[in-house]
């Protein structure tokens, strides 16, 4: 009979392999020298957010605050369209906004399908840490927002009320492959001084979406997760994607049983390519970092890329393709 151990050790064993044996152990994963603190999130707006979020880090602060502010830079920027105010609007006109947030104890608030309000990462902070709840939606969501003195703003700009008319007025269909209009969700990781964790994620989805359309970035396990005595992921692209594999989560897991962080992106990815049959057509982005301050990414297309920052590193990093790699 196989002891409970021994079968924990070998499908342990068995993860890590089918992650190393198309990797190989060679990782890209940056070592960073166990170097903290470290903020790391996706695409060129993770630049600016990640100044804000070394703000907190470089005074000490903890990192969920740090993760707080920093998303909150690309939420109140009009020029970003995928993020907060003056994001892409739903097929009707209407800005709605997704977001969650995550911290080293396993604590997790979000919220889904918010209106009028400029900083969904604020809301989901605050449902973490005034409720017993995960998650509020909708109404639901901005009742509990304006109670705790947020403000109903006008999400959508001049700029965008106009783009999307003109979308309309051309019939064009809603389409979540990839193309210019539809990503660049914010996600952040940061570790802080004392080695604390925290993640937070947050967009205005898909450009056009359908009505009432929630992606992954608000989902625990989907757009975000973070375990504090491991590490923690994010995701950007189709989220459609990366919520029916939990991608995550996933990663999370797999850098559980071992593997680096860029060797545990990649095999989430290659889930969405086993599982997913027009997995190409779509972008998907996922970061991670460990605990120990390594991070690494990987992505279904080329062009996908996110910021660093640590005492002696501020740049962009290009993500890895899996279809370069093929
Ligand atoms: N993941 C986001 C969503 O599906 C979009 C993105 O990151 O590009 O809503």
């Amino acid at each position: 009979m196989v002891s409970r151990r021994s079968f924990i050790a070998k499908s342990t064993l068995a993860v890590v392999g089918a992650g190393l044996s198309k990797s190989g152990f060679s990782t890209n994963s940056i070592q960073n020298n166990n170097k903290l603190p470290i903020v790391i999130s996706t695409w060129n707006h993770g630049l600016p957010a990640n100044e804000a979020a070394w703000k907190v880090l470089s005074k000490g602060g903890h990192s969920l605050d740090a993760v707080e502010s920093g998303v909150r830079i690309p939420e109140a920027d009009t020029k970003i369209i995928t993020v907060g105010k003056g994001g892409i609007p739903d097929a009707d006109g209407n800005v709605t906004l997704d977001a969650c947030i995550m911290d080293e104890k396993g604590r997790a608030g979000s919220v889904t399908y918010l209106q009028h309000i400029v900083h969904p990462i604020s809301v989901a902070r605050l449902v973490m840490e005034k409720t017993p709840h995960v998650m509020l939606s909708g109404k639901g969501a901005l009742k509990f927002a304006l109670n705790n003195g947020f403000k109903k703003e006008k999400l959508l700009t001049p700029e965008r009320k106009a783009a999307w008319k003109k979308w309309k007025k051309e019939k064009r269909k809603f389409s979540n492959e990839i193309n210019i209009e539809n990503h660049d969700t914010i996600g952040m990781l940061a570790i802080d001084k004392a080695g604390r964790i925290s993640g937070s994620c947050t967009t205005s989805g898909m450009g056009y979406k359908l009505p009432g359309r929630v992606g992954d970035s608000p989902i625990i396990g989907a757009g975000l997760f973070v375990d504090g005595e491991i590490g923690g992921a994010v995701a950007t692209g189709s989220g459609e994607l990366v919520m029916k594999t939990l991608g995550t989560f996933l990663v999370v897991e797999l850098m559980r049983n071992g593997m680096s962080p860029d060797v545990a992106c990649e095999e989430a990815v290659k889930r969405i390519a086993r599982k997913i049959p027009d997995y190409e057509k779509h972008q998907i982005g996922y970061i991670a970092l460990n605990i120990s301050g390594e991070y690494g990414s990987f992505c279904i297309n080329p062009g996908f890329n996110f910021a660093i920052k640590t005492d002696d590193k501020t740049e962009m990093e290009d993500a890895e393709a899996w279809l370069k790699k093929l």
